[in-house]
């Protein structure tokens, strides 16, 4: 992704981080991958800190969706495991669809103070994808923890990729139950 990112400047608004990230996820289906975008940016300044697309496929592992690889590569850059720590300038995280319950999990532990979403769980859903049982106050929970939650930006732009992604035949994943269960 590095010559795709190359040359761009730090979008410093949400409409602008989200149309990067929902760029990335439609970037990342073209090229095989999972139709899901996100990156952890410096809250205040808009910087980008670390870009992540679904890799699930790509690295044989159910751990990797967009999410975890952009929280994963933001504390390796940031040299901290939490990045709510105050030597850490406060970041986000935005994400082209709601997070999965893995991925709401990891955001918890992660220290990001802002979560900006683009395409909702029905939306995923709607084309096969799983989010998983997820609480249903997921974003009371996550307010009280101190982490803001912007929901539906964008959420046509963000949906119009999923939509694509299946209507090219793209490959579903997810949790069980499985055919020989
Ligand atoms: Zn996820």
């Amino acid at each position: 992704m590095a010559e795709f990112l190359g040359g761009r400047t730090p979008p410093d608004a949400d409409e602008d981080r989200l149309r990067l990230v929902i760029d990335l996820a439609r970037e990342s289906a073209r090229r095989g991958g999972g139709p899901f975008g996100a990156a952890v940016f410096e809250r205040d300044s808009g910087r980008l800190v670390a870009p992540g697309v679904n890799q699930v496929l790509a690295l044989r592992t159910s751990l990797a969706h967009a999410e975890i690889v952009a929280i994963v590569t933001a504390q390796r850059v940031r040299g901290s495991h939490d990045l709510g720590v105050e030597t850490v300038p406060a970041c986000e995280l935005v994400t082209s669809t709601e997070p999965c319950v893995q991925c709401y999990g990891a955001l918890i532990w992660s220290g990001v103070r802002r979560v900006v979403i683009g395409a909702r769980r029905e939306d995923a859903e709607a084309i096969g994808f799983d989010e998983g049982p997820r609480p249903d106050d997921w974003v009371g929970e996550l307010t009280r923890r101190g982490i803001a939650v912007v929901r539906d930006l964008l959420r046509d732009e963000a949906r119009a990729v999923l939509d694509a992604y299946a209507r090219g035949g793209g490959l579903l994943y997810g949790p069980g139950p499985r055919p020989r269960d």
